[in-house]
């Protein structure tokens, strides 16, 4: 039982999500124990997502000293379509495809069995800062107090808008359903038994700016969605039309109302992070917004966060100022900021995004170098000199790399009905 004003926590946690169980995590190394996690749900809770966890969330879980031990899907490829064009990637390690009710469950787990002290189907309503500590009231109608407190309560996050104000931009969109596995799916990266993820851009040529996914999942089952990049508006009915037509491509029937989703905000490097005993971890602060992908990177974020309230509560210097410069140096930072500018080029609105999609399929090197970003053998940031390389090849291949990306797009009907469908899984168009 906690009583307002007598005695303030070291630091309540919003949020028991991936952010907020690694950042206690990380807490917890550094010895820091009066440390409360607030949870508006009870796990296994609800939660949309293609459940792919790529490398970095292997290093994350060694950080933190976590386990992966839910039922996954290790998938050692990726398969990259547009249209005709189908290519297959080997990941130098596997992403592991989980469900998020059993994986976010046996996070929050993992840290309660260390002596974190989690409160579940109690949220935060409202934070507010005062010179020496910050007062959360709760959704059982509790005042408590901490000396730090840290927003990893999600897209949505309360603690953001305390940073942010009323600040508005628009969000990505992304949309999953859970499937059983169709005997019949065949399709250009979907085969029955099939551990490979598709990430399908065919939807660009119908006005989406992002991909929709097949990622397997356990116990025989699929996981499908779609993200869309803000530069244009699409609506969540229309995207989930685009999702079913996309999936009728592959042989997969999407049922209604099976698909679910919501907006999130991608990363921005100046974007506020903190205040004064506040800061924000995990989709709080912004997925990356090429790929859509937010667990390791929550995980990975929670370890600056965790790293910087550890030393601030022991030094008393809990500004936080230099939280946003934190997370823009670390990997995770620099690999966001990166794709976040890729993610401008190719998913752009109107028809530039053609000469980038080309090179993305058809340089010899690009779609490797993402996938060992992906596997988190290679930090792509760190790789500027092989992405120079990749885009002075592509003045002078741009031409015929555009022809071929046409072709590829070339005899898709529109409503998505009947479309010529390669059984390998190879690739077409120039092949340097
Ligand atoms: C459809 C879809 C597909 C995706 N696919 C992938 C993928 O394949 N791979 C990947 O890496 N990422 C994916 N993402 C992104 C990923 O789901 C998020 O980045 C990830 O969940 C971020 O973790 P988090 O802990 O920051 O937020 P969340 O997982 O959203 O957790 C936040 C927690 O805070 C709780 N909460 C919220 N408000 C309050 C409050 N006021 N008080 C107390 N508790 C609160 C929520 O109940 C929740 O449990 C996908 C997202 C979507 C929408």
């Amino acid at each position: 039982m906690y009583t307002a004003g007598v005695s303030a926590r070291d630091v309540i946690v919003v949020g028991g999500g991936p952010a907020g169980a690694a950042v206690a995590a990380r807490l917890h190394q550094h010895g820091v124990r009066d440390v409360l996690v607030l949870e508006r749900y009870a796990h296994p809770r609800e939660k949309p997502c293609g459940g792919g966890l790529t490398g970095h969330a292997d290093e994350a879980f060694a950080a933190l000293d976590l386990r992966l031990d839910v039922p996954h899907v290790p998938s050692r490829s990726a398969r990259v379509r547009f249209g005709s064009f189908v290519r297959t990637v080997t990941l130098g390690r596997p992403v592991n495809v989980i469900r998020r009710e059993d994986f976010d469950a046996s996070l929050i787990a993992q840290v309660r069995a260390r002596g974190v002290e989690v409160v579940e189907d109690e949220g935060v309503d409202a934070i507010s800062v005062e010179p020496d500590h910050v007062v959360v009231t709760t959704s059982r109608g509790r005042r408590l107090t901490a000396r730090v407190v840290i927003g990893a309560d999600g897209a949505a996050s309360i603690v953001r808008k305390h940073l942010t104000g009323n600040a508005k931009a628009l969000p990505h969109r992304l949309f999953k359903a859970e499937l059983t596995m169709p005997a019949a799916a065949a399709g250009p990266g979907v085969a029955v038994g099939d551990d490979a993820m598709l990430y399908d851009f065919t939807p660009m040529l119908r006005g989406v700016r992002g991909y929709l996914w097949v990622f397997p999942v356990p116990g025989d089952r699929i996981n499908v969605g779609i993200m869309h990049y803000p530069s244009t508006r699409l609506g969540g009915p229309a995207l989930i039309d685009q999702l079913r037509a996309g999936l009728a491509e592959v042989g997969v029937a999407l049922p209604a109302k099976a698909a679910h989703g919501w907006p999130v905000w991608g990363y921005h490097p100046r974007a506020p992070v903190s205040a004064p005993r506040v800061l924000v971890v995990g989709d709080a602060a912004g997925i990356d917004g090429l790929t859509g992908e937010g667990i390791a990177v929550a995980m990975e974020q929670a370890v600056v966060a965790g790293d910087l309230v550890a030393r601030g509560l022991r030094t008393g210097e809990l500004g936080f100022a230099g939280y946003r410069r934190a997370l823009r140096r670390a990997v995770v930072g620099r690999e966001l900021a990166l794709d976040r500018w890729l993610a401008r080029l190719l998913y752009q609105r109107g028809e530039g995004w053609r000469r980038w999609m080309s090179l993305v399929l058809y340089d010899p090197d690009v779609l490797e170098m993402y996938a060992a970003r992906v596997a988190g053998s290679e930090v792509l940031a760190d790789q500027k000199l092989r992405l120079y390389g990749a885009l002075a090849r592509h003045v002078w291949r741009a031409r015929g790399r555009s022809r071929a990306l046409r072709q590829a797009g070339e005899g898709l009907a529109l409503d998505g009905q009947s479309v010529p469908l390669l059984s390998s899984a190879s690739s077409s168009g120039p092949s340097s």
